[in-house]
């Protein structure tokens, strides 16, 4: 099924023509569940080659607390049939005596983090690829010959002290070209332990190309004045029905590659990169949710990717647009 953006409320470079010379396209993901076997995909498979090491995260070592993958994997089933079946006379779900005892056993948990892992550093997990053929938007970001974006991240908030020193998953972004990896990995290592929130589902793409405009503050103050003032009026002309800029028709929700960044928790912090000091550009956007305003696809499936980042925020790569080889930065919001 291709998932598509409802039709536009409105035109904003018609009231605002000054804003056409901030628009940018972002191609909306659009993860849906299923069995994704292409290239592109959260939570399939990776084109990894065979010779090559698989990353692993120096910070979660032996010991580490979390839940299994396979766990997680059987919870999210379970939780989904109980959802199916009808309800108890009380109107409570419908758990059997067995998936009600590997529940409470598992909330009985200190830190619902029933699985350990051992051995060596903890292997990253395979969170998403993308490919330039599938994914209009994300060429003018990949180094000269690669055509192929592997995201991996491991799957912790707790990175305080990573090579990006910050909390949040600590993630790494692969570009590589597809014809290269001629003797695949056939399976790609898993961790043994999550945080159940950063465990994606197995998603299939609808790749759409959308066009964005900037977070207010990246915009002049007279003109951000201009648009409240339009939305006021708006509002008292047609009433709650009337579109906002930020909601409706600036930014998309849900998961992209390029396009334009929001800053609504923690107003807007631009990012720099390391190595060259240029302003960088937002790469990719991991979302909690797809619904919100007037940009929620029909049948709206509100986490498709299971992935919660944030306090159901957003979490964000961004790149460097002089050098694609330049370390990224993450943000969180
Ligand atoms: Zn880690
Ligand atoms: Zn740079």
């Amino acid at each position: 099924m291709t998932i598509r953006t409802p039709y536009r409320p409105l035109d904003i470079t018609v009231p605002f023509p000054e804003l056409s010379a901030y628009a940018r396209t972002g191609t909306r993901l659009h993860p849906r569940p299923g069995a994704p076997a292409a290239d592109s995909s959260v939570g399939g498979p990776l084109l990894w080659p065979a010779d090559e090491a698989w990353p692993v995260c120096e910070q979660h070592g032996p010991g580490t607390r979390g839940i299994a993958p396979e766990r997680e994997r059987r919870y999210r089933r379970v939780l989904r049939e109980v959802y199916e079946r009808p309800r108890m006379p009380d109107g409570g779900l419908a758990y059997t005596d067995e998936e009600q005892a590997e529940f409470d056993a598992l909330s009985a948990e200190p830190w619902h983090r029933p699985d350990r892992h051992e051995g060596g550093p903890l292997p990253l997990l395979a969170l998403a690829q993308f490919s330039t053929r599938d994914v209009p938007d994300l060429g003018p970001f990949a180094p000269p010959g690669a055509d192929l974006l592997q995201v991996l991240w491991c799957p912790f908030y707790d990175h305080e002290d990573g090579p990006f020193s910050h909390f949040g998953p600590y993630t790494r972004l692969y570009w590589r070209r597809a014809a290269d990896v001629t003797e695949p990995l056939p399976a790609p290592p898993e961790p043994a332990v999550v945080e159940a929130r950063y465990l994606p589902e197995p998603c299939v793409l609808s790749p759409e190309q959308v066009v964005e405009y900037p977070f207010a503050d990246y915009l002049p103050d007279e003109l951000v004045a201009r648009i409240d003032a339009w939305e006021d009026e708006l509002r008292a002309r047609i009433g709650e029905e009337a579109p906002w800029y930020q909601y409706d028709l600036s930014l998309a929700p849900g998961w992209k590659i390029g396009g334009w960044d929001s800053w609504h928790k923690t107003d807007l912090y631009r990012v720099y990169c390391d190595a060259c000091g240029t302003e960088m550009r937002v790469l990719l956007t991991i979302d909690s949710y797809e619904s919100g305003g007037s940009w929620g696809p029909y049948p709206v499936v509100g986490q498709p990717t299971e992935v919660k980042v944030g306090r159901d925020g957003e979490y964000r790569a961004f790149a460097c647009p002089t050098d694609p080889m330049h370390p990224h930065r993450m943000s969180m919001q």
